[in-house]
């Protein structure tokens, strides 16, 4: 037998860690120490747009709407609605020969509160929520919980929450019921073991000095939110209060090797695109980067990528670059090139039997390519087509990065979805590409440095090729 024939004919995905050099993981490390600190300002989908625009700005990148002309080498941004974002490098090339895209979604599962949320219980006040995404319900009982968002009075002045991150803020929590009394409870299903309409946030105990009727704690809340932020309680009504974890994103591992946080799906997506973004420069065909709303409840309203926003962001790119004439932005589409920038579904040996191992993605391995995703039998798929998929593989192996091409899951076992679709039914060539995770869209997410540099490293060379 040939001396090294398995090495030559075999596809062997290695562990990222075996042999890597000092300098290369000095720079995973001192990358992720950024990536962590990011998260930390970034819990919601307007959080993750003020910090990236403050990013790109500081990189040089300017509001779209500043300019009359843009030529190659301009770096742009358009903010839409606060929540979603698209950034370009506008190269050499036209844009009518083809762009590169990559796209990330910056909301992620978490509690909405319902528009009329306060209310009292035996002595306590509670918010009501609605779940955002897909949970595990039970998973959101009994951990500290954070408020952030807006709320916009009728006059249009907005007032911004963001309470239980600061060491001195109080936090909130849901209550679970004591195992003691808990046998009814514990019988159940695991989905049905903790209610929707019983995910209320406990916020406080003492009735209002001198309050005489009912509903006085539910007074006392009232009246400490209008002494500090000057809204009454019809000002829920044109909120958005999201609930998140107040966990602080950390390193996990005696090696901490790992990044446990919050909303890793998919905002390390967006974090090592923006990344990959802020360091170009003298590009051939221009760069967009995509960081997009409302992704994990099906991408729709305007800040989702079903809307034509997106399109009449690059219509404005060709009006501004003077290239566009009629139906050229279909051209554009058509010749283009995608990353669909999201997370996949990490192998979790705890959970091996949901995964096939041979198509699974490993944390460590590198990043991962899911050429379609799908639920039984493909369905909903964008299916990347297999030159494609050789263009991509072709530049990872180039550029020396470890990659895996996966399958989110066993046949028939689950599934999930991406934008991926949207911009495929555009005409665009498109692949998903992201990191793998464990604990998917739980209130602590893992992901692996090594993984993450590795999606850094991948986008980069995609906007430079
Ligand atoms: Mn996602
Ligand atoms: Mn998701």
């Amino acid at each position: 037998m040939e001396e090294g024939l398995k090495d030559r004919l075999f596809n062997k995905k290695e562990n990222g860690w075996k042999n890597i050099d000092t300098r290369e993981k000095e720079a995973i490390f001192s990358f992720c120490n950024r990536y962590i600190n990011f998260l930390n300002h970034a819990k919601t989908e307007r959080e993750a747009i003020a910090t990236a625009k403050k990013i790109a700005e500081s990189n040089g990148f300017k509001d779209l709407s500043n300019f009359t002309q843009i030529a190659p080498g301009d770096k742009v941004y358009f903010i839409n609605r606060e929540k979603s974002m698209y950034l370009a490098v506008i190269g050499t090339e036209k844009m009518e020969n083809g762009i590169h895209i990559i796209g990330s979604h910056v909301d992620s599962p978490r509690l909405d509160l319902k528009p009329n949320p306060l209310y009292e219980d035996g002595g306590f006040a509670y918010f009501k929520t609605h779940y955002y995404g897909g949970i595990k319900k039970y998973q959101w009982t009994t951990i500290p919980i954070s408020i952030h968002g807006v709320m916009v009075k009728a006059n249009g002045e907005k007032v911004y929450l963001n309470i239980g991150e600061d060491e001195n803020d109080p936090i909130f929590t849901i209550t679970d019921l004591l195992p003691h009394l808990a046998q009814d409870q514990m019988e159940k299903k695991l989905k049905n073991g903790i209610d929707g309409e019983d995910l209320n946030l406990l916020i406080g105990s003492i009735p209002l000095e001198g309050a005489k009727d009912a509903d006085s704690v539910k007074l006392n809340i009232m009246n400490i939110l209008n002494q500090k932020y000057g809204v009454t309680e019809k000002d829920f009504l044109s909120s958005e209060i999201e609930l998140v974890p107040s966990f602080k994103a950390r390193s996990l591992g005696f090696d901490s090797s790992m990044v446990a946080s919050y909303g890793q799906d998919d905002r390390v997506c967006a974090y090592t695109s923006l990344m990959a973004m802020m360091e170009l420069s003298n590009i051939k065909n221009t760069a967009v980067c995509i960081l997009s709303d409302k992704e994990e409840i099906g991408s729709m309203g305007n800040t989702g990528m079903e809307s034509h926003m997106f399109d009449y962001f690059i219509s404005e790119l060709l009006n501004k670059t003077g290239e566009n004439r009629p139906n050229l932005l279909d051209k554009v589409f058509c010749f283009s090139k995608m990353l669909s920038s999201d997370v996949d579904a990490g192998f979790d040996p705890i959970y091996a039997s949901v995964s096939d191992k041979n198509n699974a993605g490993f944390l460590g391995k590198g990043i991962s390519l899911n050429k379609y995703t799908g639920a039984r039998g493909k369905s909903g798929a964008s299916d990347a087509n297999a030159e494609y998929v050789a263009w991509i593989r072709n530049l990872l192996e180039e550029n020396e990065i470890k990659y895996q091409v996966c399958e989110l899951g066993k046949v028939d076992v689950g599934g999930g979805g991406t934008i991926a679709y949207i911009l495929a039914n555009k005409g665009v060539d498109v692949i998903d590409c992201g990191v793998p995770v464990l604990s998917m869209h739980a209130p602590y997410e893992v992901t692996s440095k090594y993984d993450i540099y590795s999606a850094f490293k991948t986008y980069k060379a995609f906007w430079e090729r």
